[in-house]
C-alpha cells in the first residue's frame, strides 16, 4: 500500500446564519448506499425518555467485511485471461440493484433461466453473503454473440467484484482492489456552525461529530463560537482510482477560538485514546469504551430522523462490529451484571458515590465478572452486540449522575488525567508530529500565535 500526499486547502467561508453548533450527523460525504429492505436503516436510534432504548441501529456499514474465502482459482476457466476475441463482439448487460430487489429477480431480467439463476446464486453466495446485497451494487452479464452466458460479475462495495465464469461448472473468484492511503489537509473558517463550515469547505461532514465527541466536554460550542474561528484538519482516506472508499479518518484537528488553541490528535492504531491539548498543553486523554468505534448517535434531544418527533437520547452510541471489546472508561466497582429490558445484556460500574457508567446491548460479558468487583480503567468488561432492542451491533453507553443520564462526552468526572510523565512526553511528541504533518500538507502554520 503506498501513501500519497495531497494538500487540499479549502479557503475561508462565510455564512450568515445564527451561531448554533448544528450537530447534525449528516450523511458522510462518502455516502453509504441506501439500505435495502433487508438492511436496518442507517439512522441512529433514539430511545424514549424512560431510558429504554428502542431500535438501537448501528451503522451497519461499520461492521467488518464478511468473511470471504480466499479467491478460488478457477479449475476450468481462466478468468485472468482476456476473453477470446470474437467477432461479432460479446454482449454485456448490466444494471444496478435497486431497493427491495432480489438477486434472482435481476438475473431473471437479464434473461437467465431458473437453473442458471440457482447455480449463480450458489456460486456468488459462496464468496459473498448475498444478504448483504444492497442498492448500488450491480450485476453485469456477458454473453457470447449467440447468447450463451459467459460471465457474471457482481460489483459490491469499495470496488470489490465477485465474478463467476460459465464453463462445465461455474468458476468464481473475488477481485479485491488495493487502495491507496492518502493524507489530506483542509481549512475552514467557522461562521455559523462547525457542520456548516465543513459543508461549505467541502470537508467530510462526519468530522463535526468527531470534533463534538472530543471537544464538547471542553468547549461549549453553542456559547463560545462567535464566528471567524479557524479550523484546520488533517485526515486519511483510502482511494481507488481517485474515488474515496470507506470513511475518512481524522488524524489531527486544530481549532483556534479567540485566544485559545484547541488541538486533538487521533491515534492511528485504533486504540481509541485520542489526546486533547489546550494551547499546546495536554489537557486529557479521551478514553473511549469501544476502540476504533464510530460515534453513531450523540446525547440529547433531537428530532427523530424517521418519525420526525423530538425524543431524548440518553447516551451515546458507538457502532462497531459484533464482538469488539468494550472497556471500562474509568476505574470503579461493578454494580450490575445482567439483563435490563431493551438495553439487553448490561454491565454497570459505579464510580465514587454518585456516578454510574452503563454499557449495553452486549453480546457477552467477560467471564467471572461479578457485582462488587473492582475494575480498572480500560479493562475489558464485555463485547459489542445487539442484545435487547437493537437491530444492529452497537454499544449504547450511558453516564448516570445521581441516577440521571448526563452527556457522557461532556462529563469531566470521568476524564482521565494521565499524570504520568512518560505518557505526557509521548503525547507531546504526537502533537509535534501531527502539527508538522498538517503544516506540510496545508503549507501554512497551525497557528501564528504560538
Ligand atoms: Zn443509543
Amino acid at each position: 500500500m503506498k501513501t500519497k500526499h495531497l494538500a487540499a486547502a479549502a479557503g475561508g467561508v462565510s455564512m450568515a446564519v445564527a451561531a448554533v453548533f448544528a450537530l447534525t450527523p449528516k450523511e458522510p460525504a462518502t455516502r453509504a448506499p441506501v439500505a435495502a429492505s433487508f438492511q436496518p436503516p442507517e439512522y441512529p436510534e433514539l430511545p424514549q425518555i424512560d431510558a429504554t432504548p428502542t431500535m438501537d441501529v448501528a451503522a451497519s456499514r461499520l461492521e467488518s467485511w464478511p468473511d470471504m474465502k480466499p479467491p478460488v482459482v478457477p479449475a476450468l476457466a481462466t478468468v485472468d485471461d482476456p476473453l477470446p476475441a470474437i467477432d461479432p463482439p460479446l454482449k454485456t448487460w448490466s444494471r444496478e440493484i435497486e431497493s427491495g430487489e432480489t438477486l434472482d429477480a435481476v438475473l431473471a431480467e437479464a434473461g437467465l433461466d431458473a437453473a442458471d439463476r440457482a447455480e449463480i446464486a450458489l456460486a456468488l453466495g459462496a464468496e459473498f453473503d448475498l444478504r448483504r446485497l444492497r442498492p448500488g451494487h450491480s450485476i453485469a452479464l456477458t454473453r457470447t454473440p449467440d447468447g450463451r452466458p459467459l460471465r457474471i460479475t457482481l460489483a459490491v462495495d469499495d470496488g470489490v467484484r465477485v465474478e463467476a465464469v460459465f464453463g462445465q461448472s461455474l468458476a468464481t473468484r473475488v477481485v479485491t482492489p488495493e487502495p491507496d492511503t492518502v493524507t489530506i489537509a483542509g481549512k475552514t473558517i467557522i461562521e455559523s456552525s462547525i457542520a456548516a463550515a465543513l459543508d461549505d469547505a467541502n470537508l467530510p461532514a462526519r468530522f463535526a461529530v468527531d470534533l463534538a465527541q472530543m471537544l464538547s466536554g471542553t468547549v461549549d460550542f453553542r456559547r463560545e463560537l462567535s464566528g471567524g474561528e479557524t479550523l484546520r484538519l488533517l485526515w486519511r482516506e483510502k482511494r481507488l482510482d481517485d474515488q474515496r472508499i470507506g470513511q475518512p479518518d481524522l488524524a489531527f484537528a486544530a481549532l483556534e477560538m479567540g485566544e485559545t488553541l484547541y488541538e486533538v490528535v487521533w491515534p492511528d492504531d485504533s486504540s481509541g485514546r485520542a489526546t486533547i491539548y489546550v494551547d499546546g498543553e495536554l489537557l486529557r486523554v479521551f478514553a473511549q469504551p469501544v476502540e476504533g468505534a464510530r460515534l453513531s448517535s450523540v446525547f440529547g434531544r433531537r428530532k427523530h430522523p424517521i418519525y420526525g418527533n423530538v425524543r431524548m437520547h440518553t447516551g451515546v452510541d458507538f457502532a462497531a462490529a459484533r464482538g469488539t471489546p468494550v472497556h471500562a472508561t474509568a476505574p470503579g466497582r461493578i454494580s450490575y451484571v445482567g439483563w435490563r429490558g431493551g438495553y439487553g445484556r448490561v454491565v454497570e460500574i459505579t464510580h465514587g458515590s454518585d456516578t454510574v457508567t452503563r454499557y449495553t446491548h452486549l453480546s457477552s460479558v467477560t467471564d467471572d465478572l461479578s457485582t462488587g468487583q473492582r475494575i480498572k480503567a480500560g479493562e475489558v468488561i464485555g463485547r459489542v452486540g445487539s442484545s435487547g432492542t437493537a437491530t444492529g451491533p452497537n454499544m449504547h453507553y450511558e453516564v448516570l449522575v445521581d441516577g440521571r443520564p448526563t452527556d457522557p462526552l461532556a462529563d469531566d468526572r470521568l476524564a482521565e488525567i494521565t499524570g504520568d510523565k512518560s505518557a505526557d512526553t509521548a503525547a507531546q511528541e504526537r502533537l509535534t508530529v501531527a502539527r508538522a504533518q498538517l503544516e506540510e500538507h496545508l503549507s501554512e502554520r497551525v497557528t501564528d500565535r504560538l
